[in-house]
This record gives structure tokens, sequence and C-alpha cells, in this order.
């Protein structure tokens, strides 16, 4: 037996009793005839107490220790001198009697403490050091309880936690599949799944009518930050339901999981169409935590002889409570942070409704105070606010607007991560037009069913179609997103034709879904939640590196096991691949 309780076990109540603990150094402390040990595990820590006065041999061994040494050792449960309240373990210690040293260990290349001196590289290389500290621990434990709290609810809603294939076959729509050679076809290869989605669709026709998997998806795309090239999803589908039942089921799990993890209660869930979304916050997956919405200036501004709002496409303002008295160094900032290449504006126009009731702004020799007047009150400023404007090229201008709205929200901390403001976001468009390819991509994935009251539109105007899809956002990130699916066979082929697949194409591609559809599918749609992200977001955190296990790194590497890497000439010859040079 190498343990009766755990390192964060022991209590006051426990006084006097004899234990056995193992675990890690975390620290040996001499202190003038005392040594002092924390002993860590998984749950705590504890401290070990060696007293000069005893054995000679104890004292020896206990000195020699070095940190992250595995030791085991027996003693007794005594009150400490000096308690420490911050420990759960803290008002006792063992007295130890006797030590073994289970394994010793080179001294790590960066504490295993709470603050580390390790960078981010090395801790990567020594990911399972890094997983000893309490950081990422608790940030590991924390995602397992969102999957159990997940499989609670859906376990209790009926339904089926179902695995589908890792092995399927690539396809062009969407990211860039990663693919594995079969060695038994030579010539052909396999590709892990974006996702289960048409494996989830054959489940509904198959009659599991309500499906989950906790899986893991592979996109190969060009990493940008905080995305790894395999990440899990919560999949989920369910047959004979509407929009409104999918909606209301997956508020329940996210409400579910707000309640289970952070003890917080969520009354309703907003819904906002994509059209509002944008038209307010310039973003559809708005951060509904504050308010700054957008307010179109260009009636107002237009044609009164300032160039830079005549010639724009979109003159947009937010107003920023309580900031009339921003410095001018601290407006240069601002304007410097939108000429930053990522946000890539020309400038920065600000008004101040001063507490005075004056007005002040960046373009006063075009706009007297009448006129700034007029932009407050649309804004619905209140004296001692500050208006910002953008202005030009409508999607750059709105998208700027969108980031520099988070960034004021950033500055005056209102982006609370304990405030938890779940959001639907509905009606988004079925298709988007790729002016690279000169034709129309599905926005969400072509599975998806335009709303049937769009469907003649489909002829004229394929752009204004909605779609029965929907996302659900979580303070400004989008942590699921699913739709309504077609299930009829001759609609599935018009949106094929529509995304331009041939009909062979089509056929080669998605003959099985499609021929399926022919054998009796049940209306159905479905969603999937990101699972790290709403792991990291419940965590209070937006770095999902921090809370998956063994990450890969910002170029798509695993710095522990140095992969990908390349494999020996034979066993490529095997797969019938041969990357040498022709001779
Ligand atoms: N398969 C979709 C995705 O990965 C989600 C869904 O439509 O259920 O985005």
């Amino acid at each position: 037996m190498y343990r009766s309780h755990t390192c964060g076990a022991l209590r006051i109540e426990n006084l006097g009793e004899k234990v056995k603990l193992s675990g890690w150094v975390q620290r040996v402390r001499n202190l003038g005839g005392m040594t002092f040990i924390d002993l860590r595990d998984r749950y705590g820590v504890s401290q070990l107490a060696f007293n000069d006065g005893w054995s000679e041999d104890l004292l020896d061994q206990a000195r020699k220790l070095g940190r992250e040494f595995v030791i085991s050792i027996e003693g007794e449960v005594l009150e400490r001198e000096s308690k420490n309240p911050q420990m759960a373990t803290g008002d006792i210690e063992i007295k130890v009697e006797s030590l073994e040293v289970l394994n010793a260990s080179k001294t790590p290349p960066f504490t295993i403490e709470n603050d580390t001196d390790g960078g981010e590289e090395l801790r990567m290389k020594y990911r399972y050091l890094d997983l000893r500290r309490d950081p990422v621990k608790n940030n590991i434990i924390l995602r397992h309880k969102v999957a159990q709290a997940v499989r609670a609810f859906l376990n209790q809603e009926d339904f089926l936690e179902i695995e589908t294939p890792y092995l399927i076959k690539s396809t062009p729509e969407g990211a860039r599949d990663f693919v594995v050679p079969s060695r038994m076809n030579q010539g052909q290869f396999y590709a892990l799944p974006q996702s289960p989605q048409t494996f989830k669709q054959l489940l509904m026709v198959s009659g599991y009518d309500r499906y989950y998997q906790i899986v893991r998806c592979f996109r190969d795309e060009d990493l940008r930050a905080d995305r790894q090239p395999e990440f899990t999803q919560i999949d989920c589908e369910m047959a004979f339901v509407e929009q409104e039942d999918i909606l209301t089921k997956f508020e329940g799990l996210v409400k579910h999981l707000l309640k289970e993890i952070k003890g917080v209660d969520i009354d309703s869930v907003p819904r906002m169409s994509y059209a509002e979304a944008m038209r307010r916050f310039g973003n559809d997956k708005p951060d509904i935590r504050f308010g700054m919405e957008f307010n179109e200036l260009n009636a107002l501004v237009q044609n009164k002889g300032f160039k830079v709002f005549d010639e724009a496409e979109l003159v947009v303002a937010i107003s920023v409570p309580g900031c009339a008295d921003y410095s001018r160094k601290q407006l240069d900032a601002l304007t410097n942070w939108v000429k930053r290449p990522q946000i890539g504006m020309n400038g920065l126009i600000y008004s101040k409704f001063n507490a005075d009731g004056s007005y002040k702004s960046s373009v006063d020799k075009f706009f007297d105070a009448d006129a700034q007047a007029e932009w407050h009150k649309a804004a619905g400023s209140n004296a001692g606010d500050l208006i910002l404007i953008l202005a030009g090229d409508a999607n750059k201008t709105r998208k700027a607007m969108s980031e520099l709205r988070l960034h004021m929200a950033e500055e005056l901390g209102l982006r609370n991560p304990d405030e938890y403001a779940p959001l639907w976001v509905v009606d988004f468009p079925l298709l988007e037009w790729d002016e690279e390819s000169g034709r129309y991509h599905a926005m969400h994935h072509p599975f998806t069913s335009p709303k049937p009251e769009d469907i003649p539109l489909l002829e004229t105007e394929p752009g204004k179609v909605r779609a029965n899809a929907y996302d659900m956002v979580l303070n400004g990130n989008e942590i699921g997103g699913g739709s309504i699916r077609i299930h009829d066979r001759s609609l599935q082929s018009k949106m094929f034709d529509l995304l331009g697949f041939t009909p062979e194409e089509a056929k080669a591609q998605f003959g099985f879904l499609m021929d399926a559809f022919e054998y009796g599918a049940p209306p159905h749609g479905g969603i999937a939640f990101g699972f790290d992200r709403l792991s990291a977001l419940l965590g209070g955190s937006e770095t999902i590196r921090d809370f998956i296990a063994f990450p890969k790194n910002n170029a798509g590497r695993d710095l522990m096991i140095n992969s990908p890497a390349p494999v020996d000439q034979e066993q490529l010859t095997e797969l019938g691949i041969d990357l040498r040079p022709e001779a």
C-alpha cells in the first residue's frame, strides 16, 4: 500500500492518526533545528516535518531529497505550530517516522510552482511537468467536470453517445483535410474528419433520433492564434425537430453548464438575427455584456464638406461612457491603435460631450456644436461621454469598429470574466460569395437547410437566402453552431449544384448521403459546441491551449514528442509513396 490518504486530505480532525502519504517533493526547507518538506500530489500539498532531535538516518535521507523526487512516508498527524490558513491542510503537519524514495528526479527545467520561471516553449517541451502545476491541473480538472456535466444533461434527455469513424474520406468542402495513406489500398487515402457531420445525419436516417459525441475533429488550417489542428467538439443531432426545438434544448444545456460549473443562473437566452448583430455590433458574435452599440451617422454627417465622411461608404460611431475627459495622449494612442495593420484604418475621429455641456471634436472646423450635439443624441450619449467615429469601406469599417468596441470595453473593465451572457445568433445567410473562386460557398456547410420561405430566392437572388442556421455566442465568442438540415434528395442536389458541384462530383462525394435520403430520412438538425473553447471560457480564460492536456503550438507542432516528423523511406515504400527525387 502506497498511501492511506492523499496529500490534500488531512485536517485537524485527523490529529494523532498514523498515515502513509506518497507524492512529489515540492520544496525542502531547512530551518534551524527543523526540516520541512512540502509533499504534493494531484489533490493538494501536505507539510512533512523532521525534527533535528530525530534519527540521524532519517534526517540524512530528508536532506538528500531534491525537487520532484517521488517519495512515500509514514508518520503521525500533528497540529502545526504556525498554521497556514491559505492551505486546506494548513492546520496540520506530518511528523515523519519513515521515508522511502520511490524514484529520484533530475532538477526540473523550470519550477513547478503556480508562478513558474519556465517560458512557453520549455513548458510545452516538458508538458508532463507543466501538468503538475496547479493552474494547468485545475484547468484539466475543470475540463473533466464540463465533460461530465455535458454527459449528465444529454443522457438525461435521452441522447445516445455513439462513436463515428476517424478514418473517413476526403472532401473538398470546408477546410483542408489531414490525409492518411492506406497501405492495403495503395495510392488511396483516408481523411481524418473535420466533424462527424454526415455520419450524424446518417444516424438520424437510422432512427437514433438523439445523438451526441464528445469527439475529436481535425482541420488542416493555417493556425491563427489559439487554434489547434485537432480539437474537440460536443457534437449533437436530433430528428423530428425544428429550429425552435434545437434552440430550446441546447440553451438548456448551456444553462445547465453555467449552473453546474459556475453556479450562475441564466433566465433566458436572447436571440438576435445575423443582420441585426451586424448592424448593432458589426460582428456575428457580439459581446452583449456592455453597450456601445453602433450608430450609423451617414445621413447626419455627409455632404457637409468634410471629405473623409463624404467619400466613405459607412460612417459609424460608438459612444464610450464617461470618457469625455480623455487626454490628447489617450486619444492619440487610440488613433494609433486603429492605424495598426491588424485594424488598418486611416484615422479616428472623436467628439467629446463635456460634463459642462460643451462639445469638442477633432473635426470642429467642419462641424459646430449643434452638429455634434446631433451625433451624440443619435448615439444616446450623456454629458461626459466620448464618441469615436470611423469612416470608410463598409465591411472594413464595421470590422474595425467592432474591434475598437471590444478594445474600449477591455480598457474600461467592462468584459467581466465572471459575467456570462449567452446569445443565439440566428438567420445566417445560406451562402456567401467568394471573390477568389467567383462562386458561392455554403456559409455553414452544404447540408444546411434554407428557410422554406426563402427557397424561391435560390433561383433569383441566392445571396439573399437565409438559412435555418444558428450560433451560440458566449461573451463575444462563438461557442457552438449548427443548423436544420436538408433531408430531401432533390433539394440537396440543387444545393450542390448552386455550390458549383457537377452532378458527378456531388454523387462521387456525397452520393451515400443523397442515397440515404431516399430511404426515409426524417427531418433533422443539430449543433456542435467547441469543447476546448467552452472549457476555457468556463475557466475564465480565452486560451484553449491551457485546457488541453497535450496541445500543439502555433506552428501545429507537438514540442514534447517532436511531431510532425519524417518517416523512413521503408515505411513510405510500404505505403506506395516515394519522396526520393527521381534517380
Ligand atoms: N458539423 C458542424 C460544424 O462542425 C456543426 C453542425 O452543423 O452540427 O461546424
